[in-house]
């Protein structure tokens, strides 16, 4: 299963997330203070795990609205 990085804009809290379904626009937020201020740092399965499956046009999203 996908395990997405996030790191807070807040607190600089780092945490790990599993994502069961990319189609649920859940509101992430930070696993010490609480804040939805928080950012996708890295994907764990997506670092040299498959690189010629593009998951550098998915894992990064539509960016900050
Ligand atoms: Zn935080």
């Amino acid at each position: 299963m996908p395990i997405y990085e996030y790191q807070c804009d807040e607190c600089g809290e780092k945490f790990e997330l599993f994502v069961r379904s990319t189609s649920t626009q859940e509101e992430i937020v930070c696993a010490k203070c609480g804040s939805t201020k928080v950012h996708k740092a890295i994907s764990l399965f997506g670092v040299g795990a498959n690189p010629s499956g593009g998951l550098s046009a998915t894992s990064c999203g539509p960016g900050p609205v």
